[in-house]
């Protein structure tokens, strides 16, 4: 079962929820594997706190132009789809970040003046988090290009009996890439507008996949009932509602998870578990 933890933005306790949700499937036995796909903040180390053992860089392709073959025919700056690469003046200028590695500019260049290069834009961490397999990408500081490190992610990981997917926040391809491949999507939001403004476009966007949903609504004590309103209204599944605790919100504060503090939070995600796995048996 591959479990996709997703939000329409961001703070509204995505990674609380993902990481209590491995840790408490991996108490109750079988195999648990959490991937961090956040790979622009990525904070469920934090909270597993697992021990790494493989560090692994990851790289994409990029264009590398030999300007002494370059005849200045602008062709590669007329197929690139993303404004990476530019011709002016028998001057080609490249702009790896923008890059796509789509090859069409090196497959192009009629003068065989283009090469395929490497840029690193980020690295795979694996490790173990006492039973739960654990997995981050964590991107390099200025790379705008993370779909290509939550690929490299996912491919990294190992088959579980529930992998648990921490997907970036947002609607943006990165989400879209880390949501790809799951049998569920577990939308986390909050009751205010904003978190119902968000939540509405997340929905649309998985709706698009394909891939079925359910909510869980945290801290539902705060906010109005309008989110909730919207779920049945709309005949989407609330899975859980989480109330806003402040023994939960210190204990977070310290990087510990809810389901270490006592039994009661343990069992509340344990349902969560159960009433996941009803929603994919569906
Ligand atoms: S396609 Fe090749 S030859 Fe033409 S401008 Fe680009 S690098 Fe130069
Ligand atoms: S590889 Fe594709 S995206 Fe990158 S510069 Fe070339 S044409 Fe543009």
């Amino acid at each position: 079962m591959r479990i996709a933890v997703a939000s329409g933005k961001g703070g509204t306790g995505k990674t609380t929820i993902a990481t209590n949700l491995a840790y408490v499937a991996a108490l109750a036995g079988g195999s648990v594997a959490y991937l961090d796909c956040d790979v622009e903040a990525p904070n469920g180390a934090i909270f597993l706190k697992p021990k790494i053992g493989e560090d692994n860089p990851v790289t994409t392709s990029v264009p590398k132009v030999d300007l002494d073959k370059c005849t200045g025919c602008g062709l590669c700056g007329e197929v690139c789809q993303f404004s990476a690469i530019v011709s002016m003046n028998k001057t080609v200028l490249t702009f790896p970040e923008l890059c796509h590695g789509c090859a069409g500019c090196w497959l192009a260049c009629p003068a065989g003046a283009i090469r395929e290069d490497q840029q690193e834009i980020g690295r795979v961490q694996t490790g173990a988090a006492g039973q739960v397999r654990f997995l981050q990408g964590l991107l390099n500081i200025g790379q705008a290009m993370s779909s290509p490190l939550i690929r490299a992610v996912k491919t990294a990981a190992p088959q579980a009996d529930l992998t648990i997917i921490d997907c970036p926040p947002g609607t943006s391809c990165p989400v879209i890439e880390a949501v790809r491949g799951s049998c569920y999507v577990l939308l986390v939001s909050e009751p205010t507008p904003f978190g119902l403004h968000d939540l509405s476009l997340a929905i649309e966007t998985v709706r698009e996949l394909g891939i079925p949903l359910g909510v869980v609504i945290n801290r539902c004590d705060s906010g109005d009932a309008r989110l909730r309103q919207y779920c049945d209204d709309n005949a989407i599944a609330v899975l859980a509602e989480i109330p806003d605790v402040r023994a939960v919100a210190e204990a977070y504060s310290r990087g510990m998870l809810a389901a270490e503090l006592s039994g009661h939070y343990r069992q509340g995600f344990e349902r969560l578990i159960e009433a996941l796995r009803r929603e994919v048996g569906r």
